[in-house]
């Protein structure tokens, strides 16, 4: 379990303010949902957790370490790992060297672990184990890519819109699945354009909107609300 703080981040484009001054933390055994339209800074704010884009204030600390500006191998080393936004697997990949690849930083007894914990957890990854990824549905890359994310053991898992583009029983499976990984003692923080699912199974959320939060309380609140509703959650 992990504990993620982020204090007063900003990020700029050039002349763009992505990030104006975020605020946010996730505690340890949480998921937190992150909501907000498109455009609105959510993966800018992944990207700089990890270290893939440098801010140009503010501090991120996870478990009381200061992490901002350190590079992303280190961060993934202390427990921190990204599931990006469109999956981003191998397609001419196997399944397997497509895990494998999550667990770079490990040793190789460690990784053969992780391995069958993964495919435990992702039976239909074991059933597709030595088929390129690119033969996988949209579902199951998706179940591939946070497997991947898996692999490197983490202690806080970020989750870019897992829920992109499936149908809506697989993306009822991809909820299932994070609160599977939850259980199993992982912090999470969501990031979804389309929230109502993932509030469901939050704790708490914030509400991103040109790079400055502008709500945040317990999922339920969140997702009672009228006002967000109609801005996020498509009307009542
Ligand atoms: P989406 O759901 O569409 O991915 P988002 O909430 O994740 O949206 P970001 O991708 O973080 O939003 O983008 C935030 C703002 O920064 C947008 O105005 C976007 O156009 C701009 N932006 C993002 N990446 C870059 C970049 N590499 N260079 C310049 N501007 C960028």
């Amino acid at each position: 379990m992990s504990h993620l703080k982020i204090e007063q981040l900003k990020v700029n484009y050039g002349g763009i303010q992505a990030l104006k001054g975020v605020d946010l933390e996730v505690r340890e055994g949480e998921i937190i949902t992150l909501v907000g339209a498109n455009g609105a800074g959510k993966s800018t704010l992944m990207n700089t957790l990890m270290g893939l884009v440098r801010p140009a204030r503010g501090h991120i600390y996870l478990d009381g370490e200061e992490i901002t500006g350190l590079d992303t191998k280190k961060i993934v080393q202390k427990g921190m790992v990204l599931s990006p936004e469109g999956r981003q697997v191998f397609p001419e990949f196997s399944v397997k060297d497509n895990l494998m690849m999550g667990a770079y930083l490990r040793k190789e007894k460690d990784a053969a672990k992780e391995l069958d914990t993964v495919l435990q957890m992702f039976p239909i990854l074991k059933e597709r184990f030595s088929q390129t990824a690119g033969t996988l549905s949209g579902g199951e890359q998706q179940m591939l890519a946070v497997g991947r994310a898996m692999m490197a053991d983490p202690k806080i898992l970020l989750l870019d819109e897992p829920s992109l583009g499936l149908a809506p029983l697989v993306i009822k499976e991809i909820f299932q699945m994070i609160q599977r990984i939850r259980n199993m003692g992982v912090t999470v923080l969501l990031v979804e354009q389309n929230a109502r699912m993932s509030l469901k199974i939050s704790d708490r959320a914030y509400v991103l909107e040109t790079g400055l939060i502008v709500a945040s309380d317990t999922a339920e609140r969140i997702l009672n609300s009228e006002e967000i509703q109609k801005a996020y959650l498509g009307g009542l």
